[in-house]
């Protein structure tokens, strides 16, 4: 197993998803997607907050679990894409879709099993969307995460080297499908061929349930298109992001959000506010896969 792989790891790949995320938390001053609610000092405070347990908990439990995972079914030739006669670079990307594909279902769970769902909720609380929310994840989110990212390298059998790149490409389409970055749409429509883009990743956090219920997809869109739950025709400028039950600014501090899982739980998709939680027909362009309409290119 090459040493330097582990270094690259450690080093290098912090500092490029680092200077991603600066890049489109200046990009989005400068063209913002959707108007924000709350001042963003006080969302920038939470979500540090968050972050910087979560990325503890990401070294410390998921990456090494990966890692040691990794030397394991290397030593034993164990997983799918060893087993498959293909050279080196084919088995690489089957692993990438694999990893890509595996991360859809586990998105999917954490909305459908009640568990889980206490912890990804705290992600999707952020009363605004940006890319300081990209990391905002509860640590409780990242250990189960970490019994799923060894499962995954163990039986998808990837090298350490097709993980690295996925773990990159990963992070920094994370960052981008969160920021509040404003692109024409014209252009977005293209990437989102590609991408799971802003746009897409917005209606994942509006507060309508089935907009929640949508756009599972990490880095690439084809899932969603593949089960059917591909939704883009829903205008930004109708969303309102959160979850119902938890809009009250207490909701969103550091210590709440925290402790937000091993509380008793609300009925989080009851309306509490004056936003709806059902969307009016008339502001949706009829194909569900089609990003806005001209009537909506302005939302
Ligand atoms: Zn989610
Ligand atoms: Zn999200």
């Amino acid at each position: 197993m090459p040493n330097h792989l582990p270094i690259a790891a450690v080093l290098v790949l912090p500092g490029l998803v680092g200077a991603v995320f600066l890049a489109l938390f200046l990009a989005e001053r400068v063209r913002p997607l959707r108007q924000p609610t709350r001042p963003l000092w006080q969302r920038l405070k939470v979500n540090a907050g968050v972050t910087a347990i979560a990325i503890i908990f990401n070294f410390a439990v998921v990456q090494t679990a990966a890692y040691f995972t990794i030397q394991a079914s290397a030593a034993q030739s164990f997983g799918l894409v060893r087993w498959l006669p293909v050279p080196p670079p084919v088995a690489g990307a089957i692993a990438f879709l694999l990893l890509d594909l595996t991360f859809y279902y586990w998105h999917r769970a954490n909305h459908g099993i009640p568990l889980l769902w206490r912890f990804h909720n705290a992600h999707h609380i952020d009363p605004d969307l940006d890319v300081s929310t990209g990391f905002r994840f509860h640590f409780g989110e990242m250990v189960f995460s970490a019994g799923l990212r060894a499962a995954q390298v163990g039986l998808i059998g990837a090298s350490l080297g097709a993980y690295l790149l996925y773990e990159l490409v990963y992070q920094a389409n994370t960052l981008f499908h969160h920021s509040n970055l404003r692109l024409p749409l014209a252009l977005e429509r293209r990437i989102n061929w590609l991408l799971v883009t802003p746009r897409m990743h917005g209606i994942h956090h509006s507060q309508v349930r089935e907009e929640t219920n949508s756009n599972y997809g990490i880095i690439f869109p084809w899932w969603d298109r593949l089960h059917q739950t591909l939704r883009l025709n829903v205008p930004q400028s109708e969303i309102t992001i959160g979850v119902p039950a938890y809009t009250d600014p207490a909701d969103n501090q550091l210590i709440q959000v925290l402790k937000l899982p091993f509380q008793p739980q609300r009925d989080y998709w009851l309306q509490q506010q004056q936003f709806p939680t059902a969307r009016d027909p008339a502001v949706l362009s009829p194909d569900r896969t089609q990003m806005a309409s001209l009537k909506q290119a302005v939302g």
